[in-house]
């Protein structure tokens, strides 16, 4: 994974942050600057001999705790890349299932592929219903996102009941796991809703793109090179555009809910969109999804004649997002681009953000005639 380098939009009010941060910290509430997100990993132990899942490599060696450490620590890169503030907390990681292996016992499900022999997720269902009878037999948390882990699933899968299942040779790759994790926080394919679509497989290819329902992600599908993404949505090949366009163009071919780790692109998949990250934070709103993070984000923007201070009706005024904020701390302002021409005094822990698409300033606009002096 090699993601983004910041961009300079975002680093000036992190510095600001930085400032407030400090500024607070007398206040003795939560200091931290992020938003986190819990994940409670579950290791599925065999039911043969009661040991983890193997990793097929040469060695075979034994899942390790590290490695789910590692791959949380790469997925908070990742998203620090997107400047938005939020981060993934590992909460705990738990051995489920015994020697007995019978439904519903966890270990059940320990040699179960949950991609081929489950395409229509029978099994996946099955294994919630034990959740939801015996959800101490599966560690299961309310407040946390529940990630479980066993031998044969080749990929990674979330379709019913928010829960995540991965198979232990994908552990260590975060992209894939952040992949699922966009899914429970509502994100769909760029491809649009379309299911999986592997390029030569007959059936199940698909020639016309879906729509994923974010407004600044182009049409897309698996099988597409950079040049057929661009010709289907420019009408010229990828080299001709112009540097935005290409922007565009990679926005998709190296998005993390993209399939285009498989070739003709085969590309490393590191980028959310800022319409992903919006909907991505509406939803942390969800009645669910509330459970699994701290704080939440209040969005602003001075276009606005809305007021809820959400993605999709932001509050026009920094001040009412300063006033919404919880006073305790641990919640984000980001403001979208543009002037705030307002005096806002902050008396509460609290951070302020900016996105990657722009400057926001507030307070009345510096210029030079202001700083000439006669
Ligand atoms: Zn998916």
């Amino acid at each position: 994974m090699n993601p983004k380098p910041a961009m300079t939009g975002s680093l000036t009010l992190t510095l600001i942050m930085g400032f407030l941060c400090n500024a607070f910290s007398t206040f003795g509430a939560e200091e931290d600057d992020v938003i986190k997100i819990r994940l409670s990993y579950k290791i599925i132990l065999s039911q043969r001999n009661h040991t983890r899942p193997h990793l097929n490599t040469p060695d075979g060696k034994e899942l390790r705790d590290d490695m789910i450490r590692e791959v949380v620590e790469e997925m908070n890169a990742i998203m620090a890349s997107y400047w938005r503030g939020y981060r993934f907390e590992l909460n705990e990681i738990r051995e489920i299932g015994s020697l007995n292996g019978f439904y519903p016992d966890p270990s059940h499900w320990f040699d179960v592929d949950f991609i081929q022999q489950d395409k229509k997720n029978k099994l996946l269902r099955q294994m919630e219903a034990a959740i939801q009878a015996y959800p101490k037999h599966y560690a299961w948390r309310e407040d946390a996102v529940n990630i479980y882990i066993n031998q044969a699933t080749s990929g990674a899968k979330r379709k019913v009941r928010d829960l995540i299942v991965i198979g232990a040779d994908l552990v260590s790759t975060a992209w894939v796991q952040l992949h699922e994790l966009g899914h429970y926080f509502d994100l769909r394919h760029t491809q649009g809703d379309l299911g999986v679509a592997v390029p030569g497989r007959s059936g199940e290819g698909y020639t016309v793109p879906g729509d994923d329902d974010v407004e600044d992600t182009i049409k897309d599908l698996p099988g597409w090179s950079r040049d057929e993404i661009a010709k289907h949505n420019f009408s010229i090949a990828y080299e001709k555009l112009e540097a935005q366009q290409k922007e565009l163009v990679d926005d998709v071919a190296e998005n993390i809910m993209s399939y285009h780790f498989l070739e003709p692109v085969g590309a490393g998949l590191h980028r959310l969109t800022e319409g992903q990250l919006d909907r991505w934070t509406d939803t942390t709103l969800d009645f669910y999804r509330q459970k699994v993070r701290d704080g939440r984000t209040w969005f602003v923007d001075h276009r606005s004649f809305c007021n809820e201070g959400t993605s999709a009706h932001p509050f026009e005024a920094v001040n009412l997002a300063v006033e919404a904020a919880n006073n305790n701390g641990g919640d984000i302002i980001l403001l979208r681009p543009g002037e705030y021409d307002e005096t806002v005094t902050i008396s509460k822990p609290v951070t302020l953000r900016a996105t990657r698409k722009g400057l926001a300033t507030i307070g009345i606009p510096f210029t030079l005639t202001e700083m000439s002096i006669q």
